[in-house]
């Protein structure tokens, strides 16, 4: 297909969208309005009509998922050459791929460690002990500060004069030495992944020429979630040329807890005073039915920007309501029904999808459908690197590369056990801290001896011996030859035999560990150049060594947690969040009840505007057929409490509903009690 017949398939406002080249662009549209599609075609078009080197263009969507999407949408379009070089990433990618091309500028090493947000709790526990005893939720709320200073584009040495109160005071001082200790550890965070480029950026005028030359243009998916910094990314990169497009709707705003700020909308609008604004109004994606619950449901939310959509694909079925006992009756129910619906519509396992409000909710269904044998794909759940097996090779592969990497050491030092205990540890940390090294240059150091027993020092001097062997094999000949003889000789495989539960199981782990391994050895075969994922990273700062494998493993595991490449058929299991831009024929969503969805904490922080957006989002993705799903009792805090429905529900065009379960009156004191709660809802909306 040629790129004129590509364009003549979309609508008069979507080619006018594809074909605005010349200035900053934004497409301002409902869900399911073909905005994505808007991206992918211009993609195209910038290649093919306008002549443009796709090495030039940079596309930023929000999850890996629709990345991954997204690449194969525009490889379809794109033939033989024509794409190569292109960036079609999220923004952290796009940090990143940043961060790895001014290394050097920024004073990091090569092999740098990324921290998930694990890790990097497990440095700020340690920073916050120092001082007292300080529990879970102290930590929680420095981290969520200290994340929100960094999207808010706050530096380390700044946040002092931002602080407010004592608590902001403490968070202040411990960001200062979390920041530090990243650093030393030759470490950055996630958030580290778009505030130190734009802070690069920013005070560096030749970096940002560098960067300016190498992206011509830019095009940006789900806009109205992105925070400060992530803005300020995109503002840095094409305040010369004026080049870009951002598509986005502000109902679909969710992310206000991770920092995004919807009114970037706005903003946009005030930096750029050319902007073409084009709004969409058909949707492509659903059936009238399911397209009016989505606008009468989003109309209770108050309004920057009017929109309307419609659709031409007719009715279709009405949206069932299922009320169902107690949870596990509701998952019971999803499950047999997809399982007789798949038959009855001569569907595919993955054209169904169950969404929910919190992981935790996947628990009970994914019993039900094991039970069925039907096969299914969790999304953010356990995935692969999340596996604690995983985690422990990992851990071995970055401690290699990077002997500073603290995290790594702790976690496996004593995996296999190696009788080197909490006291020693923490006696070695103190040391470390003193002469400001990492914990296994510490057990390098003489001094050691003065402060341990010897059978520890001995202990961690096997240890150390064990891991600088296998590095030194590594550096002589065939890493990876290296790196299996390691596990071998450790006898990991007997450690995981111990600890597993069932032969089976221990069995299942250590092939998943070989599969790493096998994945790191084609990653090694593969040319740079073919990844896609660093080509606009500088071509000097990395050759395809082991380093730069595992380097590209590490940053993959923690970026992709649960972006498995996974075409299989399979239902799939997601929260509402993570399903922002996908759609399936058929959607299940589960938990309409108070206190789920809306969530109890957005209810208490008045914040119910965005759980319906949220909702909003669920209900758009389905394409045909949509069915909520709620419980009458549900264990919750370890109880089994009563529950109240959804006042969401009430807000849905009761002609479109089919009700299924529902007693014929509901109890009077659950629809006063439902009154009252939505009383105190708007209530804290005004406060
Ligand atoms: P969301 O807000 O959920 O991200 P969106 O606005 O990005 O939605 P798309 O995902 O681009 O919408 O499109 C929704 C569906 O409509 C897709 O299946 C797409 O292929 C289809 N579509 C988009 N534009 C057209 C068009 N002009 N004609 C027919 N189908 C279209
Ligand atoms: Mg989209």
């Amino acid at each position: 297909m040629s790129i004129q017949q590509r364009l003549a398939k979309l609508n008069p406002r979507q080619q006018e969208a594809v074909r605005y080249i010349d200035g900053p662009c934004l497409v301002l549209a409902g869900a399911g309005s073909g905005k994505t599609s808007v991206i992918t075609s211009k993609i195209a078009y910038l290649v093919q009509e306008c002549g443009m080197s796709a090495r030039r263009i940079a596309a930023v969507t929000f999850t890996n998922k629709a990345a991954r999407e997204m690449k194969e949408r525009v490889g379809q379009m794109l033939k033989g050459k024509e794409g190569h070089g292109l960036t079609v990433s999220t923004f952290h990618t796009l940090g990143l791929n940043i961060i790895r091309g001014e290394l050097k500028t920024l004073g990091y090493k090569p092999g740098f460690s990324l921290f998930d947000p694990e890790d990097a709790k497990a440095l700020l526990r340690d920073l916050m002990n120092k001082d007292a005893q300080v529990d879970a939720e102290q930590i929680n709320a420095v981290q969520a500060q200290i994340s929100q200073w960094k999207n808010d584009l706050v530096l380390p040495g700044e946040a002092l004069s931002h602080a407010v109160d004592d608590d902001q005071h403490f968070a202040a001082r411990v960001y200062e030495a979390y920041g530090r200790h990243l650093k030393a550890y030759n470490a950055v965070d996630f958030d580290d992944l778009i505030l130190l480029p734009v802070a690069l950026l920013q005070r560096d005028p030749e970096a940002l020429a560098r960067w300016r030359r190498k992206i011509h243009y830019m095009l940006v998916d789900e806009y109205q979630d992105t925070n400060v910094s992530q803005y300020l990314l995109v503002k840095l990169l094409m305040e010369e040329r004026k080049t870009f497009t951002v598509v986005g709707d502000d109902d679909q705003s969710i992310y206000a807890w991770r920092g995004a700020r919807p009114e970037n909308l706005v903003t946009l609008g005030e930096d750029f005073p050319r902007l073409k604004v084009i709004k969409l109004e058909q949707n492509y994606r659903s059936t009238g039915t399911i397209l009016r619950a989505a606008n009468t449901l989003i109309a209770n939310n108050p309004h920057v920007y009017e929109k309307s959509l419609w659709s031409d694909m007719g009715d279709g079925e009405a949206i069932r309501v299922v009320v169902n006992r107690h949870e596990e009756a509701e998952a019971e129910r999803v499950a047999s029904e997809i399982l007789t619906r798949r038959i009855k519509e001569r569907a595919e396992w993955r054209d169904f999808a169950v969404l929910y409000r919190g992981n935790f909710q996947a628990r009970l269904l994914e019993l039900k459908l094991q039970h069925y044998q039907i096969p299914y794909k969790l999304s953010g759940g356990t995935s692969f690197f999340s596996r604690n097996e995983i985690k422990d090779a990992m851990a071995y592969l970055r401690l290699l590369i990077n002997p500073a990497d603290d995290n790594a050491f702790l976690r496996i030092v004593n995996v296999p056990r190696r009788e080197i205990g909490p006291g020693t540890l923490e006696k070695l940390a103190n040391y470390a801290t003193e002469r400001g090294c990492s914990l296994f240059g510490a057990c390098h150091e003489l001094g050691l001896e003065q402060l341990l027993p010897t059978r520890a020092v001995e202990r961690l001097g096997r240890f150390t011996h064990f891991i600088d062997g296998v590095r030194r094999r590594m550096d002589g000949g065939d890493a990876i030859h290296a790196i299996r003889d390691m596990l071998r000789e450790m006898d990991y495989e007997a450690w995981l035999y111990q600890n597993a539960s069932a032969p089976t199981i221990a069995e299942r782990r250590m092939a998943n560990v070989w599969t790493l391994i096998d994945q790191l050895e084609k990653s090694m075969q593969r040319a740079p150049d073919e990844t896609g994922d660093e080509n606009l990273a500088s071509e000097d700062t990395e050759t395809d060594s082991v380093e730069a494998a595992i380097s590209r493993l590490v940053l993959r595991d923690i970026l992709e947690q649960q972006a498995e490449e996974d075409d299989s058929d399979r239902v799939q299991l997601l929260t509402m969040h993570a399903s922002k831009g996908l759609e399936f024929p058929h959607v299940y969503l589960m938990g309409w009840e108070e206190e789920l969805l809306p969530h109890r904490n957005a209810i208490e922080a008045g914040t119910v505007e965005e759980e319906r957006r949220l909702a909003y989002v669920g209900i758009t993705r389905a394409r045909r057929t949509l069915t909520l799903t709620l419980a009458r009792q549900r264990k919750a805090y370890g109880e089994l409490m009563d529950c109240i429905q959804s006042r969401f529900l009430d807000e849905l065009p009761d002609q479109d509903l089919a009700w299924e379960g529902r007693a014929d009156k509901e109890d009077p004191d659950k629809k006063q009690a439902r009154g009252k709660d939505a009383l105190a809802g708007i209530r804290s909306l005004l406060n």
